[in-house]
């Protein structure tokens, strides 16, 4: 079998893989199979390469093998949960730098190596793009990521024109990028872009607040899946192609979905500043009303005796990494004869999927985990909605509050429960940072603290009870 075969049999098994792979990360159940063909495609794919006629020393390539196993391990194992979305971005960041390299050392190549007769047209549009999208996509991403890892304040930046002057450079940059296509022998354009898209992904990130962050990850992940699919172009590589595609398409499939989730317009989560504001409502306690604090007792007796639990977790019990807190206690309530469901608000944590992949962690089984459409019906016959760390999932401000930045936005209608108990630690907001209603309404108890601690109180009250 000649080399040429053996590079496309490989790129050909790992494309199948690949889309199998995304394929099966549509369902939570077959999420785990799904990364592992990804992961397998990967290495086919790596291993096809390997046969490449143009390589003429394996010694970098080596090299680069084992400097990025010892990087990629730790990010694969010791990471934590709540650390994803900063380390999805630090991918995004060496994907792209990746791309954007390619792309500058192919055009470096064709105008400084000896015999390369410089770029054509088509090739320029490919490598132009791989270039513009790679370079932005590197140094917003790396921003992004320092937003949400906090080692750059996670503030919006706002300053006077911003927007106009974001728009105007991307417009320039476009116009140079087309302008290459017809001249792309004006090196001192291209270089000029590259510049200009890395300036770009620092500036267009200083604005959206760190809570903002992953809309723009997932922008961010399409952004690289386009610069991958033109490097696949440039290169004439089939797999960067494919998989370059299916990235950008799930990428941007998913910032719509995220944006839709949230109630807001793709344009306003860019442009938006959205968690910058500081919310212009009234303080509830200011208007005299007053929440109703519950005592750890108090509360494992409502559970004790209650029949159906619904539990709804949020971005706090990411925080607390109390999962194995939260099922200790359903299976205390369950041994009590009481049912317990889940009820999973579609943006609730801080990335898509956030509260599933917790809970699978500690073997929760995907059916006992509702989504919005189909849980809303039970709440009334629930006796007691559990509140795990959530906040604006279930801010009733939605519904009613016609003003409220996340009016519109569907919630879970927690309040529709017999009794309503909130494990969170202080009268802190939530992302969107306004004042929810829920927590002062008459049948709402509080529970302050930490919620890894205070479901340890529950649990031990629960047992001896
Ligand atoms: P919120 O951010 O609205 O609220 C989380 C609450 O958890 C806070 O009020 C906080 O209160 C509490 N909390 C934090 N740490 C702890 C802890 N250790 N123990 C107990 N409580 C804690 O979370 P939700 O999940 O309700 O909503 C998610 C929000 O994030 C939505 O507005 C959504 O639009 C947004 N978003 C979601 C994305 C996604 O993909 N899922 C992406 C981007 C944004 P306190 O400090 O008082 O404890």
């Amino acid at each position: 079998m000649s080399r040429d075969t053996i590079v496309l049999a490989a790129y050909f098994v790992s494309s199948i893989l690949f889309i199998l792979g995304v394929k099966s990360m549509t369902h939570p159940d077959s999420a785990r199979r799904g990364m592992q063909y990804a992961a397998l495609g990967m290495a086919v794919a790596i291993l096809g390469t390997l046969f490449l006629h143009d390589i003429i020393t394996y010694k970098w390539i080596v090299i680069g093998l084992i400097a990025g196993s010892i990087i990629g391990y730790p990010l694969g194992m010791w990471v934590p949960m709540t650390a994803m979305p900063e380390r999805i971005a630090i991918s995004h960041t060496f994907g792209s730098l990746a791309a954007a390299l390619v792309g500058i050392a192919e055009y470096y190549n064709a105008y400084h190596l000896t015999g390369a007769t410089g770029v054509g047209h088509a090739e320029m549009a490919a490598l132009g793009l791989e270039v513009l999208f790679g370079s932005l996509t590197v140094t917003g991403s790396f921003m992004a990521c320092g937003k949400l890892q906090g080692f750059i304040s996670e503030r919006s930046v706002i300053y006077p024109y911003q927007n106009e002057t974001n728009i105007g450079m991307f417009v320039i940059a476009v116009l140079m990028f087309l302008f290459l296509i017809i001249a792309p022998g004006a090196q001192v354009v291209f270089y000029a872009m590259t510049l200009l898209a890395v300036l770009l992904g620092v500036l267009m990130v200083l604005p959206i607040g760190g809570a903002d962050m992953p809309v723009l990850l997932s922008l961010f992940n399409a952004y690289t899946g386009l610069a991958a699919a033109a490097t696949g172009f440039a290169l004439n590589n089939y797999v960067l192609i494919i998989t370059g595609a299916l990235d950008g398409a799930s990428g941007f499939i998913l910032s719509i979905a995220m944006s839709k989730a949230m109630n807001r317009s793709f344009t306003n989560v860019l442009f938006g500043a959205f968690g910058s504001a500081t919310e212009g409502a009234v303080a509830r306690s200011a208007e005299g009303l007053a929440v109703h604090p519950i005592t750890v007792e108090d509360a494992a007796l409502q559970l004790a005796y209650a029949r159906e639990v619904i539990i709804v977790p949020g971005y706090g019990m990411a925080v607390a990494q109390c999962q194995h807190q939260v099922r200790e206690l359903t299976d205390l309530i369950e041994r009590r004869g009481g049912e317990v469901k889940f009820a999973i608000h579609p943006v609730a944590g801080r990335m898509p999927g956030h509260m599933n992949v917790l809970l699978a962690e500690v073997d929760i089984p995907y059916a006992r985990l509702y989504g919005m459409e189909d849980i809303n019906p039970e709440f009334p016959q629930a006796d007691v909605a559990l509140v795990i760390g959530a906040n604006d999932v279930v801010n009733p401000a939605a519904k009613d509050e016609p003003g409220s930045p996340i009016y519109g936005m569907p919630i879970l209608n927690v309040e529709d429960a017999r009794s309503v108990i909130v494990l969170k630690r202080s009268m802190n907001k939530g992302f969107a940072g306004i004042e929810n209603d829920l927590f002062y309404r008459d049948k709402t108890f509080m529970l302050f603290g930490d919620a890894k601690d205070s479901l340890g109180k529950l649990i031990s009250e629960m047992k001896n009870a």
